[in-house]
């Protein structure tokens, strides 16, 4: 531990932060992008990507930590609030997850659960559906992380034929969610699915109709498994003008979703687009204390 770390560790048990927020409201909802939740005994040698996936037992500390600093909203809580509906609340905080992982419902949903925080789960609906794993995990296990990378750069037409496909083994901490899980999350009431695309292109190298569908679709699959049209949706990999643009927005929009999410990092202003919501990503690598200075302190205002 670096005494960084260590000082704000301190300040969380200390109770230095939950002395500090009266006096630090936030500008906006502070909109936070998880992906998977990992068993904490989990090999992460052995995950692709594993930076990007928190394990349980973090989860649940930044779940303690926000119940008791922060107010915790569900998706339309902050649309009612974006669309001005409601006031703005003082310290608001909306968790979200990305791309729809099995694990969710073993290692998220029971620190959700107690401490009562609503979530959104944005689902990549092409391997619910097929029982595959991810692309990216698939060709980061198959060649490199290097190699999904550079992947992300290629032309849609390209990047399809680059794609490998492997069946998720059931012991796959990033495998996806099954539609029996997909179900179970979709009646939580504590827990909102959106729409994440079909394959997780990277929509702003695909021509408009591809975008069209990729999207439209996931809606569509989404409404079907669960009953319920979702009416947000996540860009995979989410930079502005990078990988979605205005064409990707109005498609979104067109496919009935209200609000759409982008790794943006920043708080999420009411005057902000509907279709281009800030977010901050969530790394591995922080812990509560972490969390808590980021939201009270070096989080931009
Ligand atoms: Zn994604």
């Amino acid at each position: 531990m670096t005494w960084r770390q260590h000082v704000k560790r301190a300040a969380l048990s200390g109770g230095v932060y939950r002395a500090l927020a009266p006096g630090r409201p936030f500008p906006g909802l502070a909109v936070l992008a998880y992906h998977a939740v990992l068993a904490d005994d989990v090999a992460r040698a052995v995950v692709p990507f594993a930076p990007l996936h928190v394990g349980a037992s973090t989860f649940r500390s930044h779940c303690a930590m926000l119940a008791s600093h922060c107010d915790c909203l569900s998706l339309a809580d902050a649309c009612a609030i974006w669309e001005g509906r409601v006031p703005m609340p003082r310290r608001g905080v909306v968790l979200t997850f990305d791309d729809g992982h099995r694990g969710l419902v073993a290692h998220a949903l029971p620190s959700l659960e107690r401490y009562g925080i609503p979530a959104a789960v944005h689902v990549c609906t092409g391997p619910v559906a097929s029982g595959a794993s991810f692309w990216f995990d698939v060709m980061a296990r198959r060649e490199s992380e290097a190699a999904v990378e550079a992947a992300k750069a290629l032309p849609y037409d390209v990047w399809r034929t680059r794609l490998q496909v492997a069946v998720a083994a059931p012991d796959d901490p990033v495998a996806p969610l099954d539609p029996v899980q997909l179900r179970h999350l979709a009646a939580h009431p504590l827990i909102t699915l959106g729409a994440h695309t079909v394959t997780h292109p990277i929509l702003a190298r695909a021509p408009r109709d591809v975008q069209a569908r990729e999207i439209s679709e996931s809606v569509q699959a989404l409404a079907e498994w669960t009953g319920i049209t979702p009416t947000a949706f996540a860009y995979p990999n989410g930079r502005p003008d990078l990988d979605f643009d205005a064409a990707t927005m109005a498609e979104v929009a067109k496919a009935g979703c209200g609000v759409a999410f982008t790794t943006h990092e920043a708080f999420a202003r009411p005057d902000e687009p509907a279709m281009a919501r800030s977010r901050f990503l969530i790394l591995a690598d922080v812990d509560a204390a972490e969390l808590a200075h980021r939201l009270l302190i070096s989080w931009p205002r």
